[in-house]
């Protein structure tokens, strides 16, 4: 069922909880792909009756001409969630009425790569899944590692706030050649969606050499010149991050702990000004 307003959305839950039945949400921009419909698939396993939202939230695009070029595709979106109790696809008008005033803000892991590059983008995010949690009132939200730093985000705010969910991680899908699927990988010249997967391969290259013990440093200088040779640009990052804090971690850390497995390596690159990003762990 389609609903396009809160209030009978609120009606639907409500009924639901009045019956005890769980309530799974996936929250989505839409264009889906198979991706997306693993986190439903979860959401199925997982949750009595689950609600997939479409909405591709205005307040966390910085740019106007990626937020108007991001692929709508509502039709075939509704068509791939056939058997799904519920899509939730409110307007821009309504989530944000004349009126509106609140920002949620997660500082400290807001700020650094995608937030350092797409200002404002993590602050849209929060406040709009934060509406999202209450709307639905779910038991549990869907989230890809696809989207690595959006997941620390959105899991330190449930924590913050004492919201009444439980936030839960989902592996990222690749293609058969290692891309991430994206719903912005439609936007690929063919040339492009040849060149792509060398991303994640790349990544992956960086990720060895640092477990084999190459200095951090060296291996990120290698694989940023790797990926500029290989026709990306710009790279806006190419970091390795503890998994939780998103903090840079230096040689001396990590040699300090011996260990790789709390390290994460996260890249945004862009390929004829599609930008596509994608995170490994080491
Ligand atoms: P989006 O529509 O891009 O905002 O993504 C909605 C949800 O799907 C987010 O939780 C994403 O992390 C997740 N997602 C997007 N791409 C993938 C993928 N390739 N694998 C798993 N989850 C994904």
């Amino acid at each position: 069922m389609i609903v396009r307003d809160a209030r009978t959305l609120g009606q639907r839950v409500e009924q639901w909880q009045a019956e005890g039945q769980t309530i799974g949400l996936v929250p989505t921009m839409g264009a889906l792909h198979e991706g997306h419909l693993s986190l439903v698939q979860e959401a199925r396993t997982r949750c009595d009756r689950v609600i997939v939202s479409i909405f591709v939230n205005p307040t966390q695009f910085n740019n106007p001409a990626d937020l108007a070029s991001y692929p709508r595709t509502e039709e075939a979106d509704i068509a791939l969630l056939q058997g799904v109790d519920t899509v939730f696809i409110p307007t821009a008008e309504a989530m944000y009425p004349a009126g509106f005033s609140t920002l949620v803000q997660v500082s400290g892991l807001s700020e650094g790569l995608e937030g350092a590059h797409r200002p404002g983008h993590f602050n849209g995010m929060a406040t709009v899944v934060t509406k999202l949690f209450g709307l639905s009132r779910a038991d549990m939200a869907f989230f890809g590692e696809k989207d690595w730093q959006q997941l620390q985000i959105v899991r330190r705010l449930v924590q913050d706030l004492n919201l009444p969910l439980e936030i839960v991680p989902c592996p990222t899908l690749r293609e058969a050649d290692g891309l991430a699927l994206s719903s912005r990988n439609r936007r690929l010249s063919p040339r492009a969606r040849q060149i792509a997967p060398r991303l994640h391969a790349i990544m992956q290259d960086v990720g060895a050499s640092i477990r084999h013990g190459e200095a951090i440093d060296t291996a990120l200088q290698n694989g940023l010149r790797q990926l500029e040779e290989t026709g990306f640009g710009p790279v806006d990052y190419l970091a390795c991050c503890n998994a939780r804090t998103l903090q840079p971690v230096s040689d001396e850390e990590h040699r300090d702990k011996g260990s790789a497995k709390d390290l994460r390596l996260l890249a945004a690159a862009a390929l004829d000004s599609v930008r596509l990003i994608d995170n490994i762990v080491i």
